[in-house]
């Protein structure tokens, strides 16, 4: 992705993550391979709108139950889906091309075997996120869910707890999770399954929001990375916007910057290098006006 100018810094780690960038060249290769069939994606492959409409355009139809996929390829995104899904497509004799990140499927696995050694399982991570539904999925729902560490409060009493975490949460969510589950329990295994591209995306992006006068993280406002960004960002104390495209950017914002106050960008990880890259030149003449 390109620097900017000296008035537009971008974070260090933004952008693309490798489960996603593999997930979509996945998607590519069979929507430009099948001449048979026709392809579906089992929801938007990833939370950008403007990705989703290229995947359309190249026939990747979203479809929202596996049986409106019949005679064609079902594509799993990303985020991976409960086991139950993958099941029924092949029951179906629907082609499943899983593009399931390899870091979701680890949480998969360390969640199957934290059941199996007999320990209560807690996920960390967003009730409503189709990470944490598959994740859910793989343990036949034998699982608390734990958004915020006030949730802790409202579990039913356990004794042995073994951990998991939704792969895009933050390290201070986690650990104020694990903390609040100490005070409530005797025996806890953590498996931190938070994936590396999130950790150095969050640590650019607070690192960088603390060295500029306005942050901008761009990315779709369904996609919980990007709303997790941002929320790292406004917590340093630095106004902070979230959008998900060049048009979304105000010249307003950066009115009052001084001319040597610099802004920052970062972008979630299901945000292309294109979108960022249109934001950087719509802030570079917002911040520099001709
Ligand atoms: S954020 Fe991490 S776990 Fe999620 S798709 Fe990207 S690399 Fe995979």
């Amino acid at each position: 992705m390109r620097e900017g100018t000296g008035r537009v810094k971008v974070a260090e780690a933004a952008g693309f993550c490798f489960g996603v960038q593999r997930a979509l060249e996945m998607a590519l290769e069979k929507a430009r391979a099948e001449s048979r069939k026709p392809v579906y994606a089992l929801g938007p492959l990833i939370h950008n709108n403007q990705v989703v409409g290229q995947l359309e355009d190249m026939g990747v139809r979203v479809v929202k139950s596996v049986s409106e996929a019949l005679g064609g390829v079902l594509i799993i995104r990303a985020h991976g889906v409960p086991e139950s899904i993958i099941k029924e497509a092949e029951a179906l004799g629907i082609e499943v091309a899983d593009t399931t990140c390899p870091f979701v499927k680890r949480v998969h696995e360390r969640a199957r075997e934290l059941r199996a050694e007999g320990y209560d399982l807690v996920i960390v991570g967003e009730r409503d996120h189709p990470e944490v539904a598959g994740i859910m999925g793989w343990v036949d729902g034998q699982a608390h869910i734990v958004e915020r560490p006030e949730d802790v409060a409202k579990l039913p009493p356990l004794r042995r707890v073994g951990i998991v975490a939704q792969t895009t949460q933050t390290e201070d969510n986690l650990a104020d999770c694990v903390r609040e589950l100490l005070s409530r329990c005797r025996e806890i295994r953590i498996c931190n399954t938070l994936c590396d591209a999130t950790v150095q995306r969050q640590s650019a992006a607070a690192e960088l929001a603390r060295k500029v006068a306005v942050m901008v993280v761009v990315g779709g406002y369904h996609s919980g990375n990007t709303r997790r960004l941002a929320e790292i960002c406004s917590a340093t104390g630095t106004p902070t916007y979230h959008i998900e495209t060049a048009r979304d950017v105000n010249p307003d914002w950066f009115r009052d910057l001084a001319p040597s106050d610099i802004a920052g960008v970062t972008a979630g990880a299901s945000t292309p290098d294109w979108t960022t890259q249109e934001v950087i030149e719509a802030i570079e003449r917002a911040v520099s006006p001709a």
